[in-house]
C-alpha cells in the first residue's frame, strides 16, 4: 500500500491523517502545537507522526502551515502565532531530514482550499474552480482553478489581507491605514465585541466580506467561494449577512447580479480533515511531478545543478 501523510499545523493544534491510495484516510491523530520557533513546531509534527503508530511505509508528506511560505525551498517565515518571524525557517528541509522523505510545505489556507476541492472530488462534486476566503486572525483567501492550486507568480494570489479597504480605519499591524485585515479580522471583530450586538458585528463585517467576495469574483471568477476560519464560526448569521449585502447590490445592477450568486457562497466545512488531505495531495502532486522530471536528461534542465557558480 502506497502511504501519503497529511498535517495541519495550527497554533494551537497539529492534526496528521494517513491516506492510502484511493485517498481515504485510515489513521489519524492530533496533538497541541508546542509554540517557540521551527524547532518547536518540527517536535510537534514529529509527535503527532508517531502518535498515528503507522506500520506500513510512507512515501510522501505534505504539511500546511500559517505563514508565508515558499514551496520550492519548504521555507516558512511570518508564521508569527508558532514564534516564526522575519528569517525563513527551513520546515520542509527540516521534516525530510527526521522523516527521510520529501516533505511538502504550503500555506495553511492554500491547503485547506485544495482539501475543500478534493473533498468534494471524492463525492463526484467538484466544481473546476473554488475559492476559500479565511477570515480569521488574519485575512487571506486560497484560489483553486481548473482543480489546482493557483499561487500567481510570487505566492501572492489570494493575500487580500492588506489591501486597503478604508483610509479613515485604523492603522494595521503591517504599517498601512485600514486594510481589509484591520478592519474585518478577528481581532477586529472582538474590538467591537463590547459595545454591539454580536448580530450587528457580523452586520458590519460583512459588508467588508462582501467586498473582498466581489474583488475574488471578479478577479478569478469562481463557482463556489467558501468562508472559513474562526469568523465564519458565528455561522449563518454571517453567511446570511454577507449573502445580503450581495443581494442588495444585485437589486440596482445585473452587472453585480452575474458577477456571482449569493448562494455561491457557503461555509467551508470544519471536520478537521480538510487541512491534512490537502496536504496530501499537494505532496502527491509534488511527488508526480518529481517522477516526471527524472525522466527528462540532466543535460536538458535549464537550472544549473551547481547553484550558478562557475
Ligand atoms: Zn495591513
Amino acid at each position: 500500500m502506497t502511504v501519503t501523510v497529511g498535517v495541519d499545523i495550527g497554533g494551537t493544534s497539529v492534526r496528521a491523517m494517513a491516506f492510502d491510495e484511493s485517498g481515504t484516510a485510515y489513521a489519524r491523530s492530533q496533538v497541541p502545537t508546542a509554540i517557540g520557533g521551527g524547532a518547536q513546531v518540527v517536535e510537534s509534527v514529529l509527535a503527532a507522526w508517531s502518535d498515528l503508530a503507522l506500520e506500513e511505509v510512507v512515501e510522501v508528506a505534505g504539511v500546511g502551515v500559517p505563514g508565508r511560505v515558499d514551496p520550492a525551498a519548504g521555507d516558512v517565515r511570518l508564521a508569527v502565532n508558532l514564534g516564526i518571524g522575519d528569517d525563513p525557517y527551513p520546515l520542509g528541509p527540516a521534516l525530510s531530514a527526521q522523516l527521510g522523505i520529501p516533505v511538502t510545505v504550503e500555506n495553511d489556507v492554500k491547503v485547506a482550499a485544495v482539501g475543500i476541492h478534493e473533498g468534494l472530488k471524492k463525492r463526484n462534486a467538484a466544481p473546476a474552480s473554488l475559492v476559500l476566503l479565511n477570515i480569521g486572525t488574519g485575512i487571506s483567501a486560497g484560489v483553486v482553478i481548473e482543480g489546482n492550486l493557483y499561487r500567481g507568480s510570487h505566492g501572492m494570489a489570494g493575500e487580500i489581507g492588506h489591501v486597503v479597504v478604508d483610509e479613515l480605519g485604523p492603522v494595521c499591524a503591517c504599517g498601512q491605514t485600514g486594510c481589509l485585515e484591520a478592519v474585518a479580522a478577528g481581532p477586529a471583530i472582538a474590538r467591537l465585541a463590547p459595545d454591539v450586538e454580536p448580530a450587528d458585528a457580523a452586520s458590519q463585517v460583512s459588508r467588508f466580506i462582501a467586498g473582498a467576495i466581489t474583488w475574488i469574483a471578479a478577479t478569478f471568477d469562481p463557482e463556489l467561494i467558501y468562508l472559513g476560519g474562526g469568523v465564519s464560526n458565528a455561522g449563518h448569521t454571517f453567511l446570511d449577512a454577507v449573502r445580503g449585502r450581495l443581494r442588495e447590490a444585485a437589486k440596482n445592477s445585473s452587472l453585480a447580479a452575474q458577477r456571482i450568486d449569493p448562494n455561491a457562497i457557503t461555509l467551508a466545512p470544519i471536520d478537521g480533515s480538510t487541512g491534512p488531505r490537502g496536504a496530501a495531495v499537494l505532496a502527491q502532486r509534488a511527488q508526480a511531478m518529481r517522477a516526471i522530471n527524472s525522466f527528462i536528461p540532466s543535460t536538458a534542465m535549464s537550472t544549473p545543478t551547481n547553484g550558478g557558480e562557475i
